[in-house]
């Protein structure tokens, strides 16, 4: 599958965020709490049947009691998607919050991107035996359940974290210092690849590139106007 470059339109009348009123920001929190409530509910419904429908993976290592299989608000504007999940991962039933995870969080936080707002999913919902690479026929099985995933969240923006999570979702065996930091459309989302956090803990050298990555995800979403997504980080502190 050849995956779409994704170019930011110019920004002009029709596509600059509009500013909400605030005589009616009361009507529209509402309307909105009740649209999310609503969206929720699917959502949730068709995470369920997801969820059900993975017992049909044919995986050696798959255990269903311990499935890792996402964390947030389904209607974030944001989805992160990793390779797999780590024994803390597993403990907390939570992606991201072992070392590796960590040092991605605290970049993201860094950037400005508030990490709480972001739906957060892996290419494997189970820890692979000793934590290897999940295996190519392993991404494979995987893939129609992922692409599901992301068909029920609906991001605005996907965070592709590492070359298993790229290959998991375009099919492309490309070298990940290729593609990193260029955008691309995924199911109608802008994606954007980044390194994997695990290999910066390894080779903190290329920690700089991956800042890049990080901080032109940021600009993406400020130019998509999403606000809510974005949070003071080290290099915005004070800006007005
Ligand atoms: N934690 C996860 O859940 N996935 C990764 O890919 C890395 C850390």
């Amino acid at each position: 599958m050849k995956i779409p470059r994704y170019v930011f339109p110019k920004p002009d009348s029709t596509t600059a965020p509009k500013p909400v009123s605030k005589v009616c920001s009361q009507t529209v929190q509402v309307t909105q709490l009740a649209q999310a409530a609503q969206s929720v509910h699917d959502k949730g419904a068709a995470l369920l049947e997801l969820v059900g429908s993975m017992s049909a993976i044919d995986i050696p290592y798959k255990d269903l009691e311990n499935t890792v299989f996402a964390d947030g608000d389904p209607d974030a504007l944001v989805m992160m998607i990793g390779e797999g999940p780590g024994e803390v991962e597993v403990a907390q039933k939570k992606p991201f919050v072992g070392r590796s995870g960590t040092l991605l969080n605290e970049m993201l936080a860094a950037a400005g991107i508030a990490r709480d707002k972001i739906y957060t999913t892996n290419v494997v919902v189970w820890r692979p035996p000793g934590n290897r690479t999940p295996l190519p026929d392993e991404i494979d099985r995987m893939r129609p359940y992922l692409l599901s995933h992301i068909n029920i969240i609906k991001p605005r923006f996907i965070l592709i974290v590492g070359g298993i999570a790229y290959k998991c979702i375009t099919e492309q065996n490309i070298a990940i210092s290729k593609i990193r930091g260029e955008w691309a459309e995924v199911e109608g989302a802008r994606a954007l690849c980044v390194f994997h956090p695990a290999y910066l803990l390894r080779s903190p050298v290329h920690r700089k590139n991956s800042w890049f990555d990080i901080l032109k995800f940021r600009e993406g979403l400020v130019r998509d106007g999403c606000s809510e997504i974005l949070a003071n980080g080290l290099l915005n502190v004070g800006e007005t």
